[in-house]
């Protein structure tokens, strides 16, 4: 089953040239994620979704839909639409589950253990932390009306020594409860944060599709004059006793099928760990990765804790990405041909976003890309090639 990105988003703090700040949707297996949320997105995907019906796309994207919200970081760029979000799903009279997950600084994390959900947090902990706006989001506008509304699964993340810790959120009991590992959030998905470089705690989402078993060879089964009962025992995993002899389901499998998985970095330094250690994971069909500056503004890169458009291509060709696309431009930069070329230096199949794009991940790991020009959607040829 093919997996669908679309980027809603791809300037860095503050609308510029025409491009929003962050946020984008991710559909896999069925579900809709949503990954940052800045401010107005509500109105980006009112537009959007036109655009989709009058082109007659397959799926529609409506926050109606969506199943989980993914935060990178607690920057207001990526986040300030949430809170409205929320607001209008329970307007809607919602009743499905809604999950959110976001990493939080790790002595906020100690503090939420210690003393639970109210916890006062130490100064370490920056006022735009994702547990200071989680609770804010709760005590504004929830924490009134949830006896009515949807159900929230709050998730928080961090990484305490190094090792990926999660807590689950119980405002409405003021408790929270540590889980033995990462929250399963959807079956057959598995959703995945790396830790990444920056002035608050912030993480980048992986994303991807559980592997599969092989493809049954129905052909060898036929070419065995089994009957179609018989067959239908073996595609379904169970051995066949047959003329004295086990005939086991296995071997009429081929190996396990790679799920698709995709990474959207948030913001980031350059060599974060967390996606340098990516390499060794599974295959990653496609990294979205912020490129803010260009070379000549890496001062500015590593300042401020950004990504350079080069710093993007070496962490897809470090972490084994076997697409790149580029986002979360400054405002300083006006046109992304410089980017792409200089991302290009160091990566093979670089493409630079622009707001509105769909790429389209296809069971074969090949990427195509959709871009819309005056309410048209079309399919751009060849998105990645020099
Ligand atoms: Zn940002």
């Amino acid at each position: 089953m093919r997996m669908e990105l679309h980027i809603l988003g791809t300037s860095s703090s503050r609308p510029a040239h025409g491009r929003e700040v962050s946020g984008s949707v991710v559909i896999c297996n069925g579900k809709t994620i949503l990954v940052d949320c800045g401010e107005g997105l509500q109105s980006r995907l009112l537009a959007h979704s036109s655009i989709l019906k009058a082109n007659n796309w397959q799926h529609r994207i409506a926050h109606t839909r969506i199943d989980a919200m993914l935060f990178t970081h607690g920057h207001l760029d990526h986040t300030w639409g949430a809170m409205p979000m929320l607001q209008s799903m329970a307007l809607d009279d919602r009743r499905r589950e809604l999950t959110l997950a976001a990493p939080i600084h790790e002595d906020a994390y100690s503090a939420l253990l210690k003393d639970g959900y109210s916890a006062k947090m130490p100064d370490t902990v920056a006022g735009v932390d994702m547990i200071q706006q989680l609770r804010m989001w709760w005590k504004l506008w929830i924490e009134k009306i949830e006896q009515v509304i949807f159900p929230i699964e709050w998730y928080v993340v961090s990484w305490l020594k190094g090792k990926e810790s999660w807590l689950e959120l119980r405002p409405h009991e003021n408790s929270v409860i540590e889980l033995d590992s990462s929250p399963q959030i959807f079956a057959g998905i598995n959703i995945s944060p790396h830790p990444t470089t920056h002035s608050v705690p912030s993480c980048a989402w992986r994303i991807s599709q559980a592997d599969r078993p092989g493809r049954f060879d129905g052909q060898r089964a036929g070419e065995l004059g089994l009957s179609n009962q018989e067959i239908a025992q073996l595609a379904g995993g169970k051995d066949l006793e047959k003329d004295g002899q086990t005939l086991l389901s296995e071997q009429f499998r081929g190996d396990d099928r790679s799920g698709l998985s995709l990474l959207i970095s948030g913001d980031t330094g350059a060599e974060a760990p967390g996606l340098v250690a990516l390499s060794a994971d599974k295959p990653l069909n496609l990294m979205v990765h912020e490129a803010t500056y260009v070379d000549e503004q890496e001062e500015h890169a590593r300042n401020y804790l950004h990504s350079t458009a080069r710093d993007a291509g070496t962490a897809a060709t470090t972490a084994d990405a076997a697409h790149l696309v580029l986002t979360h431009y400054s405002s300083r930069l006006s046109e992304s041909e410089t980017s792409l070329n200089q991302a290009r230096q160091v990566h093979r199949a670089v493409c630079c976003a622009e707001d509105g794009d769909i790429f389209i991940i296809s069971e074969g790991g090949e990427v195509q890309l959709f871009r819309h020009h005056e309410g048209e959607l079309n399919e751009i040829p060849a998105p990645f090639a020099d």
